[in-house]
């Protein structure tokens, strides 16, 4: 597969102002949690403690792509859908000069020879001091049935589907997002897509960042390696995942949207999650479900968002 010649589909949006979207957020999320902070800031270099980013911040040029898509996996998996990081922030029309990449999606089975979670991290060029710096992370299912997450290497690769917040990866202002102590049914991204559609309707919103989660535990799932047969329904993929209960801290990087989707079959909230603390071999890491409702009390959020200017949607399966 030459993937410099996918198809890509490009939306220019018209996302509202950080301010507008605050005024939002900070109205649904104080119906939510218990305690809660929404306002347009600066945060400090992202890429320190707790956060974890591969560049200093998320911002210039932010744009949101959504490469392939759950139909590469089930039924069957498409052994063909493998992806670069790199050749798709050229199809999303990143500058060459420098740029992070983060987000959720699919590990390169064709480098780790078998189907993982993937917490894309990666940042190039005037980003990360001209040189590719990837502190991208994948979680497997280790031989035992525990969950191993650790730093990926060198591979720029994924598969099967991603979703993915593009930016220079300057400073620069952004959302910030605090809430603690839920006391709701919905989880955090949940909330925020609930608060933003509230006011905004149907109007795509993509909207992409990072948050930790200071306190509290998280329920995760990570894909097995890839099943003998095809998948008969999709009762059967959720039976096939395996969950895992997680401690705080625990970083995450999420893409999500508001709105319609316009027939580009977007996944609409996609979160991801590595743990950045403790001996490589006991970290823990995922895909993002939520919080537990036995630590609903305690649960702490804090997050850094940025909304996207340019959706691009990158091989869109044909089912
Ligand atoms: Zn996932």
């Amino acid at each position: 597969m030459d993937e410099s010649k996918l198809p890509v589909l490009k939306l220019a949006l018209s996302p509202p102002s950080l301010a507008e979207l605050a005024s939002a957020i900070r109205d649904g999320l104080q119906a939510s949690f218990a305690t809660t902070h929404v306002s347009v800031s600066t945060p400090p270099d992202l890429r320190e403690a707790p956060f974890h980013l591969a560049a200093r911040g998320l911002s210039g040029n932010a744009r949101i792509a959504d490469v392939g898509g759950q139909p590469n996996l089930a039924p069957s998996p498409n052994l063909n859908a493998k992806y670069d990081l790199l050749t798709i922030s050229e199809l999303m029309e990143m500058p060459r000069a420098g740029g992070l990449l983060i987000g959720a999606g699919a590990g390169p089975f064709h480098v780790l020879g078998r189907n993982t979670e993937l917490m894309p991290n990666l940042a190039y060029g005037s980003a990360s001091g001209g040189k590719v710096h990837n502190r991208t992370h994948f979680a497997k299912i280790s031989e035992d049935g525990g969950v191993q997450c650790q730093r990926i290497g060198e591979s720029t690769g994924f598969g099967l589907m991603c979703n993915l917040l593009g930016c220079d990866g300057e400073m620069g202002p952004l959302l910030h997002i605090k809430a603690k102590g839920r006391r709701g049914p919905a989880n955090f991204t949940q909330t925020i897509r609930k608060a933003v559609s509230a006011v905004f309707g149907e109007k795509l919103i993509s909207i992409g960042g990072v948050f930790v989660i200071h306190a509290g535990k998280v329920k995760l799932h990570v894909m097995p390696d890839f099943p003998k047969k095809p998948f008969a329904d999709r009762k059967e993929v959720e039976n096939w995942l395996r969950y895992f209960d997680a401690d705080a801290p625990i970083v995450c990087l999420s893409v999500f949207h508001s709105g319609d989707d316009q027939e580009l079959a977007l996944r609409m909230e996609h979160t991801h999650c590595f743990a950045a603390d403790g001996p490589e071999k006991e970290q823990r890491g995922g895909h993002y479900h939520f919080d537990l409702d036995e630590s609903m009390g305690e649960i702490e959020y804090e997050g850094w968002f940025n909304v996207a200017d340019t959706l691009y949607r990158i091989d869109q399966p044909r089912s």
